[in-house]
């Protein structure tokens, strides 16, 4: 027969809840101390309280010092507290996790001889927590054990499960092997083991799932020295030299539990034969201990109780082979090693190594729980080293996974334990503000509950149904046995042979026999013709009874249809409305899909817009800055082009108008003197001139009629004229103007220059270098008084002097009279002052005529200075009558009219000339030649020269 086994699967970790999570349970028990007449240092104030209190040697040490402390436990158990008291608090609950499918862990920590033994095993008569678990656990599913071999532990922390047959087979071959039997019952047990299994109180777990099967395994390790024996493990016997017991490694199973390797598990049936194992376990330690020369108090043992649990089949007849309903429960009992300090013991040499290890295990227990603690106070992820010892490592899970940990704190009240106390008591109420998840509820199976019952029960019932009516199926047995003994009464027939014709007896013994078996045949005929209408009648109420079960069962199955019709017709609603649901939620999808692509594609072109948008905005800026630039470049052209042609149209048409002037002159000079001396040499001539020149200097008036003191006016002084050839007889006033500011750097040279010149009177209150220099800033302008003052200081400006009749010269007395020529394009500028001449005719073009009426000329000419400021030249000048009979103006001064920021900052500027200076210039030059476009001297009998000619050319500082 093939065996079905089926194997755990890998589960997942389960999913812990974290808000589900449960302190540590801390229990304390004191002992009662040995003697009465010991010192005791530990009191019990209630039930969750005790308070130590340091013991009189101890307060001598200290000075006097006397500080009491009191520590709290989930509850504690005192003196008087019983075995039975301390499992009904806190190992039942364990137990009846264990039986849920929850793990659980439970340890007892204390100094060695403060009763941790004594709790967790208990001593004869008054058994501790583990045969009290063990007979729980018993009690609650005795009944339902699965046979043995059902279940089996694999090597990986695993179980699996098999039918019943392959498990009979298993008992079988076990049963056949030569090994000794596992001993169970009481008998073989240590009389001392014995009495604490001994266990009075029926205690059970109450609502033990009855539809499972349950098996229990135990295992029994210790930890010494940091290395890990099986207790359990069956070593051969060598009496001679017996061999040192071989450490378990650690490993982690599929579900993150760490399971010793290779450890013996038993399956156990009863408290009795699991207790008979731990016992032989215990006996092996000692056995070890002594061998070895062991502590015993300073080991660790861990007994390890294992439930299996898979559920019914439907039937409630067998265990279901369906490998993920097994459940594998584990409950850990550990008595540790004492946790005194090593000074503390007497240990020496090998045994102190292995006391400083075990120490070192309880103080890797210590440091975990403390991080553990700290993680979860205070939020920090700091790594638990449960790796560093084998202890901590075995448990791991229970802390970082899932489960119950509870932990019973042994104390012994003398005075001697004072200090060690203490610190258990500190490690205890540490250990109680770690906390660990709860475990989670083993799913159900899904089979109908209460199956295991309702088969049993119904065939109970027959059986007692048939034994009531003794009918022949009351038992088979039986019913063999009165047939069997019937058969064998029934007489047999004497021989028939007739030898002798005088036999007279063999005949009425044959029919005596026949006789007898004719009655027994009647018998039995009535007996099986009872037994027929007996069956007959049990058919028959059976049949009934079916029926009316039948009936029943109709009636409650009619009942099931209704409600599954009525739910069948619920689904279909159901399925119609999901169906109309997912219709929608596909046009919904579909138009979502329609508008997303809709909205990709409107994205798409509103990109692809803004990016051609983008585009031709910079094309637009570029071809914008590009035709700024053209057309600034072609402004700029034209302008200068403009400027050009005009200068070339204004020279061409002053060089036509002064050849006319000078060809009228002529005329003049020929037709009014004609007899006049003849003509000398030209050059004679010009000497002539230029001695004339040099003798009449001019008086100019210089105090302007319009300056004025206390603004920026200021007045300059021309020198005598501009530098021109002897042979220049006449002159327009902007190349006067021109080659005045030209032969001058700098305005300020040619004031001071023309101040030179025009030496105020020292009586007139300035100061001696002002009259050095020429200078006096009074706001007007000393002019010589008498003609005899002026000095002729150089030459060329002897030269530079109009050719002008001195007899001519209008009287001074006669009073002023002033020419205002003003060009029609003068601009209205902001000054305050503006320039008035009284009686003065003002002209637009020089007029010969008007000319001839005045004695003083003023032309009035505007630019823009580097500044950006409109600048109102005033350009005065002294009008004389010339030999010829023509007038003359001979330039004296200039007034400038400008205004000026008191920041000294530009009021405006000009945007199209990048060099101010280059245009005021410029402008000075266009404008100068534009507007003084007349020449004024009228001179005859003297011809157009080429310095002339040079002179007014218009010269152009930039091309
Ligand atoms: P530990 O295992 O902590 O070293 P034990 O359990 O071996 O200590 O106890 C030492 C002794 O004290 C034992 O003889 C035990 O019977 C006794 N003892 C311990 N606890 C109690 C108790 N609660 N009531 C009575 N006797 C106790
Ligand atoms: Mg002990």
């Amino acid at each position: 027969m093939k065996a079905a086994r089926t194997k755990t699967p890998r589960r997942p970790k389960k999913p812990t809840n974290p808000t589900l999570k449960d302190p540590v349970g801390v229990y304390c028990r004191v002992r009662p101390l040995s003697r009465a007449d010991q010192e005791c240092c530990i009191e019990v104030i209630n039930e969750t309280t005790v308070q130590i209190h340091p013991p009189e040697g101890y307060r001598v040490f200290r000075n006097g010092e006397y500080r009491e402390t009191q520590y709290s436990f989930k509850e504690v158990f005192g003196t008087l507290g019983v075995q039975k008291e301390l499992f009904d608090v806190v190992a039942k609950p364990l137990v009846e996790d264990l039986i849920r499918g929850k793990n659980g862990l439970l340890f007892t920590y204390g100094v060695t001889g403060s009763g941790k033994t004594h709790t967790m095993t208990g001593s004869p008569g008054d058994g501790g927590l583990l045969p009290r678990c063990l007979d729980m656990i018993f009690n609650s599913i005795g009944p339902f054990q699965a046979k043995r071999f059902v279940f089996k532990l694999d090597d990986k922390n695993g179980v699996d499960v098999q039918s019943e047959v392959d498990a009979l087979l298993e008992r079988q071959r076990r049963d056949a092997l030569p090994v000794p039997k596992t001993p169970s019952g009481k008998r073989h047990l240590d009389p001392e083991f014995a009495d604490m299994i001994n266990v009075q109180e029926h205690c059970k777990v109450e609502e033990v799932d009855e539809d499972n099967v349950y098996s229990v395994f135990v295992s029994y390790i210790e930890i010494y020295n940091n290395y890990i024996y099986d207790l359990l493990e069956e070593a051969p016997f060598e009496p001679i030299k017996p061999k040192p017991p071989q450490s378990k490694m650690l490993r982690e199973d599929q579900n993150h539990n760490m399971y010793v390797t290779g450890c013996t598990e038993v399956e156990v049936k009863s408290t009795e034969e699991a207790f008979e194992v731990f016992w032989r376990g215990q006996k092996k330690r000692r056995i070890a201990n002594t061998q070895l020369n062991r502590e015993s108090s300073r080991s660790h043992s861990v007994f390890i109780i294992k439930l299996a649990q898979a559920p019914l089949d439907a039937d409630g007849d067998n265990v279901l082979q369906e490998k993920e309903q097994i459940t594998l429960s584990q409950l850990s009992l550990v008595d540790l090693a004492g946790s005194e300090r090593t000074n503390r013991t007497k240990a020496e040499g090998n045994r102190l190594r292995e006391a400083g290890n075990i120490n070192q295990s309880l103080m890797t227990l210590r440091t975990c729980i403390e991080v553990l603690r700290e993680n979860q106070l205070y939020g920090t992820n700091k790594m638990v080293p449960y790796r560093d010892s084998k202890l901590t490592h075995l448990f791991k899970n229970y802390f970082d996974g899932e489960g119950k940990v509870r932990m019973i704190v042994c104390v012994n009240p003398k005075a001697e334990d004072y200090e060690e106390s203490l610190q258990v008591m500190r490690f205890a109420e540490m250990t109680q503000e770690v906390e660990v998840a709860r475990p989670v509820d083993r799913p159900l199976c899904g089979l109908t509950p209460g199956r295991r019952f309702r088969n049993q029960a119904f065939r109970e019932e027959l059986a007692r149904k048939l034994e009531m009516r003794g009918g022949p199926l009351g038992g088979e047995t039986e019913e063999q046995s009165v047939a069997e003994m019937l058969l064998q009464n029934f007489p047999p027939l004497p021989s028939c042979e007739l030898l002798d014709i005088n036999d007279d007896q063999t005949l009425p013994k044959l029919i005596e026999a026949l006789e007898q078996r004719q009655k027994m045949r009647q018998m039995l005929s009535e007996d099986f013709a009872k037994n027929v209408l007996a069956f007959k009648t049990m058919l028959q109420e059976f049949d009934s009874s079916v029926v009316s079960k039948e009936h029943y069962i109709q009636g409650k199955l009619s009942e099931k249809e209704k409600i599954i019709a009525g739910q069948r017709t619920e689904l279909e609603r159901l399925e119609k409305k999901i169906k109309t649901l997912e219709y929608k939620i596909d046009i919904l999808e579909k138009t979502a899909t329609i508008y997303e692509e809709d909205k990709r594609n409107l994205q798409q072109e509103l990109e692809s817009k803004s990016q051609k948008l983008q585009r031709q905005a910079s094309d637009k800026r570029r071809l914008e800055a590009r035709l700024q630039g053209m057309v600034a470049e072609t402004t700029m052209k034209w302008e200068k082009e403009c400027e050009r042609r005009v200068a070339a149209k204004q020279l061409e048409m002053q060089n036509k108008l002064w050849v006319k002037d000078e060809k009228l002159k002529q005329l003049k000079a020929i037709v009014t003197e004609p007899k006049e001396k003849p003509e000398r040499p030209s050059r004679e001539r010009d000497r002539e001139k230029a001695v004339q020149r040099s003798l009449s200097p001019p008086p100019v008036p210089s105090s302007s009629p319009f300056a004025q003191g206390g603004h920026s006016q200021r007045l300059a002084s021309p020198p005598q004229g501009p530098r021109r050839s002897n042979s220049c007889s006449s002159i327009s006033v902007a190349s006067c103007v021109l080659e005045w500011e030209q032969k001058t750097p700098s305005h300020k040279q040619s004031t001071s220059y023309a101040r030179t010149k025009q030496e105020p009177e020292p009586s007139r209150g300035c100061n001696s270098s002002h009259r050095r220099r020429g200078m006096c800033w009074t706001g007007v302008l000393e002019v010589p008084r008498h003609r005899e003052e002026l000095e002729i200081e150089e030459d060329h400006c002897c030269r530079n002097a109009p050719p002008v009749r001195l007899r001519h010269r209008r009287s001074r007395s006669a009073g002023e009279r002033w020419v205002d020529h003003k060009p029609p394009s003068n601009v209205p500028t902001e000054t305050v002052l503006q320039p008035h001449v009284p009686h003065a005719i003002t002209v637009t073009t020089a007029s010969e005529k008007a000319l001839a009426k005045c004695d003083k000329y003023m032309l009035t000419h505007q630019e823009l200075a580097s500044d950006g400021e409109i600048e109102t030249k005033l350009i005065k000048g002294d009008v004389f009558k010339t030999r010829g009979g023509g007038q003359a103006v001979q330039f004296t001064d200039i007034e400038t009219l400008k205004q000026e920021s008191p920041t000294g900052r530009k009021r405006r500027s000009s945007p199209s000339q990048p060099d101010p200076l280059g245009e005021a210039a410029d402008s000075e030059w266009t404008d100068v030649e534009t507007r003084c476009s007349v020449a004024v001297e009228m001179r005859a009998g003297s011809a157009l020269g080429p310095g002339y000619q040079h002179h007014a050319q218009p010269k152009r500082r930039k091309p």
